[in-house]
């Protein structure tokens, strides 16, 4: 029997997730595929400079794992860096910490994962209009391969 994943919350996928070297044709390009909690590492370590108990406070995880996490996220930096390779950054084993929804009349609001998942709101708070619309945790207009993955990653 495998574990059950422990999901690791972020708190946004990046807005873009695929990036390439100039001058190296596709065919011969090589990818390294950074997971979205890899790329949430990144960005509360080494962007906005948190220590890494609060990291991984903040993921949800504990300091040996964020520490894993991040190396392997440093790593796949590296290797694309030094080597000439695309990264992508795609899938994972994590939640959204919240999730945006709009209305019919432009209200938004924030529901927290947990909440959407036991009580998925049918109103909106403000104007209780029906007509309401969760945004997906990818950008419109990827339709890149890890969509799936990251939309499957979030929800379930
Ligand atoms: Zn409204």
């Amino acid at each position: 029997m495998g574990r059950i994943p422990k999901f690791r919350c972020v708190d946004s996928i990046p807005e873009v997730t695929f990036f390439k070297p100039v001058g190296i044709p596709y065919r011969v390009l090589e990818e390294v595929c950074l997971s979205v909690e890899e790329a949430e590492a990144i960005r509360l370590k080494d962007l906005v400079g948190f220590e890494q108990t609060e990291c991984a406070r903040r993921m949800n995880i504990s300091r040996p794992t964020f520490h894993r996490i991040l190396g392997a996220a440093r790593g796949k930096l590296a290797n694309a860096l030094l080597n000439g390779k695309a990264i992508r950054i795609e899938g994972g084993t994590f939640e959204m910490k919240k999730r945006r929804f709009f209305c019919i009349n432009g209200h938004q609001w924030d529901v927290p994962f947990h909440d959407m998942i036991s009580a998925p709101p049918r109103l909106c708070p403000t104007c209780e209009s029906p007509n309401i619309i969760a945004i997906q945790p990818h950008k419109p207009g990827d339709r890149g391969r890890g969509r799936g993955n990251i939309r499957k990653a979030a929800i379930e």
